[in-house]
């Protein structure tokens, strides 16, 4: 199985969520979700769908289906740039923490 195909297979099963913030997110047009989200094109880049590494590439994660959840641009890419990577766990209590205080997204989609 392809990543692409993996990573499409969590989207449906985390009904297009993503799985740290809890926000929708897209597969394949920006535009189309800006409209339906009533956020602009450039915050909707934020939610694009990447397939998350729970056990990171570099620590010796696979891209076997069951290391794989859909995570958003802006969750992955910041679990990432710490120098060690929180757990799954970790990080998504983090994110929900700093979500409910409103300071994780610049746009919450509607
Ligand atoms: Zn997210």
């Amino acid at each position: 199985m392809s990543i692409q195909t993996i990573r499409t297979k969590a989207f449906q099963r985390q009904a297009g969520r993503c799985t740290y913030c809890g926000c929708p997110m897209w597969q394949s047009s920006p535009e189309h979700f800006a409209q339906q989200h009533q956020v602009t094109r450039k915050q909707a880049s934020a939610f694009r769908c990447t397939a998350e590494h729970l056990h990171a590439r570099c620590d010796g994660g696979t891209d076997a289906a069951g290391n794989i959840a859909a995570a958003c641009y802006w969750c992955n890419s910041r679990r990432h740039q710490a120098k060690r990577p929180l757990s799954p766990e970790a990080y998504r209590a983090k994110v929900q923490q700093r979500m409910g205080k409103g300071r994780w997204h610049a746009a919450r989609p509607t």
